[in-house]
């Protein structure tokens, strides 16, 4: 089934790349992805496309510059921030983009700072400036650092591209988390806003998915911006059908009487098969 967000949403379209030869080997699962996923679904706004990619210097700018023509309102990228050789997303930006790498004083100052708070609490650690540590301040010409409460590498904003926003975020989870609901929500805000999303899900008996097809493709139909979904889910008390009903948008009580209507058309003709609506279990995000 076509994709029903797409046509709606484009305007707050995001785009996540995930960097490193790591998760392309299978030692690390790419839990960033997901993360981000659910923090800007929750909003309201769209990922219309996540992609992994190896740290290749040439191949993210590339790959970036291929998404900036897609015309995402933002793209987010995750790892490569850090002090060692293989951590090249700026340098890639800078290159793909054609901007110069310049030392950011700011960056250098959040950095030397860092190391000092960590030779602070732990004896015998050496907080003089390297030439990696001072690698973590260079930044592309046009973008500027953004605070990492939680690790050295600061991350990144560049300066729309062509309307496109590009945010860069270490790779190390809790400082991507840290920085995303920390230090980025005036960038949040500026690009993919405020909103809401609902999901909703009929449970049904066990029982034929495809029987219940032609109900599902007239619900859909009737309401294209609603993402109507039938699937088996594991629930405390066994397996059942379910029909998940999902939307997102800037305004979470219009969200929600749209999911409220589509809910009654499908209890309506799910049940006109012969389907039994055991509950509905809903889970609203409002940010
Ligand atoms: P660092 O300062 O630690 O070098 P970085 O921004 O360079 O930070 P990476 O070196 O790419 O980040 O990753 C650091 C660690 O974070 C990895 O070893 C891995 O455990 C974890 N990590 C990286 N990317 C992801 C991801 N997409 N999902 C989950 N964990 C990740
Ligand atoms: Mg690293």
């Amino acid at each position: 089934m076509k994709n029903p967000h797409a046509p709606a949403n484009l305007d707050r379209s995001v785009e996540i790349f995930s960097i490193g030869n790591e998760l392309l080997v299978g030692q690390v699962l790419d839990t960033n992805t997901h993360w981000l996923i659910r923090s800007i679904t929750s909003v309201g706004a769209h990922v219309r496309r996540a992609t992994m990619i190896h740290d290749d210097y040439d191949e993210i700018g590339t790959e970036l510059r291929a998404a900036v023509a897609r015309r995402p309102r933002l793209i987010i990228t995750t790892g490569g921030l850090g002090p060692t050789d293989d951590d090249l997303t700026l340098r890639a930006i800078a290159a793909g983009f054609n901007r110069p790498l310049q030392l950011d004083m700011q960056a250098l100052m959040w950095v030397t700072e860092r190391y000092a708070h960590i030779a602070a609490i732990r004896p015998n650690f050496d907080a003089s400036m390297t030439e990696s540590r001072r690698k973590m301040a260079y930044f592309p010409a046009g973008s500027r650092p953004i605070y990492n409460p939680s690790g050295a590498a600061p991350a990144m904003v560049f300066e729309p591209i062509e309307g496109v926003t590009i945010v860069s975020l270490p790779g190390v989870p809790s400082e991507m988390k840290d920085i995303y609901t920390q230090s980025l929500q005036p960038v949040l805000a500026e690009t993919v806003g405020a909103g809401g999303y609902v999901e909703r899900s009929l449970v049904l008996q066990q029982g034929d998915e495809s029987r219940l097809a032609p109900a599902l493709i007239e619900v859909q139909s009737a309401n294209p911006s609603v993402y109507v979904k039938s699937r088996g889910q594991k629930f405390e008390d066994g397996h059942f059908l379910t029909v998940v009903l999902s939307h997102g948008g800037a305004n979470l009580e219009d969200v929600r009487s749209t999911v409220r209507a589509v809910e009654l058309l499908a209890i309506e003709r799910v049940t006109a098969l012969g389907y039994i609506v055991l509950r509905i279990v809903g889970d609203e995000v409002n940010q």
